[in-house]
């Protein structure tokens, strides 16, 4: 078998921003590392964020500390949050900001000159250090230079589909049973050529999963790989049930439905209106929230201009509960003609000034849907966005269960509970990211003795991969993608009911069988057919497990609502769902209790109880 192999002490799968952010530290600490994706360098997801990173660095407001931020993080996501994770991540986010500037990122500035921080749903005060609508350009921008720079090998489209494990790569003192990771298997995406990489410490930084969903923001490199290649390997998810519905998505034309519509639009002054011209989120605002919620239109809008004295507009409600009430309204039949909301900023800001804070949107809508949003509403619903779900981690190390394997971004789980707030990603990213290269590097440093992989385990992963090539007449990878999209968004969406759960569960196995009768045709180089036909094991598998999930918790929290269950529930308030993989392949559940805050940091809902 032709094969191309390296050899390195950290390999980093994933060059996001919280790929890029590990790979940086573990190379800083003295580790040969390498990262590889399966996109364009610089074209990773991170790219897409618009509008901010969340740091309490108290730049608009002199109150603002890693307390309140801690509070509402962990009040966005239902308290179900991994606390250890929101601690660490509310203390570090601003020095990683900071760290960012040093390295030559251009942030907007206040008048003083200091970093501009904006308003966005859940957080107590303005805190999302961005530039304009494009902060996740600018970020990936400069972790992308200071990777290069520091001379750290990029493999790019080149796709892993395999973790190695083993006793290979010096893991004997790590588990019971002496089994760690032992680097990871792939192809060149133009080539078809496969290449294997050994290492004693691989980095998953992979992304999400909103690809198995038919409406979403998400792009066509979010299927979920990390979340299946870490569970093939013997780690474990943590509550998978956790999607995140994104309230304002395009919804017309067809073409661009499910395309993000930032929520700066609202942070910046945009409203909600129904089709009889309603602010309805006023009809909407839970009571865990209506303390801090202004009560009135006029409220409402004093708030942009006096913040101390009025409280936040509704339509800045974290973005669960915004997604239900939009999804409401048009179920209720106050939709717009395509099936969405109106988002209306025109009539409530200059031109000038939305084509200055938010020229993205302004060109979006405008190349996109023929709508000046200077002049005229734009049409919006829930898109799939976000997962909340994912590898479960050591907080502190981002350590999965399997020794030599970290998780870090959105492919980890526990930081952002039941739903994360906006803004917390991109800090999360650049946090967690760099104490997974750390860790992962101070993982290689002990493990010098290192066996080269066995041939048979790159020869099964090479036959598992051309599979697809061997049969003839079978399924064509696209319908059977197409038929997942359906299901996932039809039966585990927004709203969800256990019977129709149950019916996913029996599409989703009889697509498994679809799958493993999967043909593609045509060679090796660069051929989509075959790569999607990769990718849909991994999008089966961890819809399997949002699927099962989502059943089992009954209860309506953050990210999942059961209309059968439509409340929260004090026992599901102290229980994470694990997945894990079963020897026949079916994914497991496992119920485990949530780990304990300690008294100091309960406190903190104390005091503003
Ligand atoms: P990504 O940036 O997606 O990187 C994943 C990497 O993994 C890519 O390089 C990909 O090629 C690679 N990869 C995947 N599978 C494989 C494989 N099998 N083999 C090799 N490589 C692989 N968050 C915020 O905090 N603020 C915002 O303003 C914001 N705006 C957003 C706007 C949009 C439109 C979207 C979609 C998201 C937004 N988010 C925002 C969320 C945030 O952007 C993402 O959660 C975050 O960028 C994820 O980063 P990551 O490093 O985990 O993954």
């Amino acid at each position: 078998m032709e094969l191309e192999r390296h050899e390195y002490d950290v390999v980093v799968v994933g060059a996001g921003g919280a790929g890029l952010r590990a790979a940086i530290a573990a190379h800083e600490a003295g580790a040969r590392t390498a990262v590889v994706c399966k996109s364009l360098l610089g074209k990773a997801h991170t790219v897409m964020a618009e509008g901010g990173i969340a740091a309490a660095m108290a730049n608009a407001y002199p109150e603002d500390n890693w307390r309140v931020h801690f509070r509402d993080t962990m009040r966005g996501g239902k308290m179900l949050n991994h606390w250890r994770m929101a601690q660490l991540h509310a203390q570090e986010a601003p020095d990683r900001v900071r760290e960012l500037e040093d390295w030559g990122a251009l942030f907007d500035r206040t008048p003083d000159g200091l970093i501009s921080q904006r308003d966005f749903g859940g957080h107590r005060y303005a805190r999302l250090a961005h530039v304009g609508d494009r902060t996740g350009l600018e970020l990936i921008r400069t972790l992308q230079q200071r990777t290069v720079a520091l001379g750290i090998d990029v493999y790019m489209e080149c796709t892993v589909t395999r973790l190695l494990t083993g006793r290979g790569a010096g893991a004997a003192d790590d588990a019971a049973d002496g089994v760690g990771v032992t680097g990871a298997f792939g192809y060149w995406r133009e080539s078809g050529r496969f290449v294997a990489w050994q290492a004693p410490s691989v980095v998953l930084a992979t992304g999400g999963i909103g690809k198995s969903y038919k409406v979403t923001s998400n792009s066509w490199e979010y299927t979920g790989d990390g979340h299946s290649l870490a569970l093939q390997a013997g780690a474990t998810l943590v509550n998978m049930e956790f999607v995140q519905f994104h309230p304002t998505g395009m919804v017309w034309p067809p073409s661009v439905r499910g395309i993000l519509v930032t929520e700066s639009v609202r942070g910046d002054g945009g409203v909600l209106k129904n089709s009889a011209g309603n602010r309805f989120m006023f009809d909407y605002i839970p009571d865990f929230f209506r303390k801090e919620t202004a009560e009135t239109e006029d409220e409402a809008d004093r708030w942009y201009d006096d913040k101390k004295n009025n409280r936040r507009p509704p339509e800045l409600l974290p973005r669960d509960e915004v997604a239900r009430a939009i999804n409401s309204e048009v179920k209720a039949g106050r939709g717009t003609p395509h099936g969405g909301v109106f988002l209306d900023i025109a009539s409530r800001r200059p031109a000038d000034y939305i084509r200055k804070r938010l020229p993205s949107m302004y060109h979006q809508f405008k190349e996109l849907a023929e709508v000046d949003i200077t002049a005229e509403a734009m049409e919006v619903g829930p898109t799939c966005h976000y997962v909340m779900g994912g590898v479960e981690v050591d907080p502190d190390d981002e350590a999965a269960r399997v020794p030599g394997l970290f998780a870090a971004g959105e492919v980890a789980g526990g930081m952002h509970g039941s739903n994360r707030l906006g803004g917390n990603s991109l800090s999360d990213l650049l946090v967690f990211g760099r104490r997974a290269g750390l860790a992962a590097a101070e993982h290689a440093r002990g493990r010098v003795d290192r066996a080269p992989l066995p041939d048979e385990a790159l020869a099964d992963a090479a036959r598992a991969a051309l599979a697809p090539f061997e049969r003839e007449g079978g399924e064509n990878p696209y319908t059977v993608q197409q038929d997942l999209q359906q299901t996932m968004h039809d039966l585990v969406g927004i709203i969800r009911t256990a019977p129709e759960m149950e019916q996913a569960l029996e599409r989703i196995a009889a697509l498994k069988e679809r799958v493993a009768n999967l043909s593609v045709e045509g060679h090796r180089q660069y051929n989509p057919g075959w790569h999607l036909a990769l990718d849909l094991p991994h999008m089966l598998r961890v819809s399997e497990c949002i699927a099962r999930a989502a059943l089992e918790r009954q209860e309506s929290r953050g990210g999942h609502t059961r209309d059968d269950h439509p409340t929260p529930d004090a026992e599901w308030a102290r229980t994470n769902l694990v997945c894990s993989l079963a020897p026949d392949g079916s994914v497991a559940l496992t119920r485990q209790p949530l780990p304990q805050m300690p008294p100091e940091l309960a406190e903190i809902f104390e005091e503003s109880a």
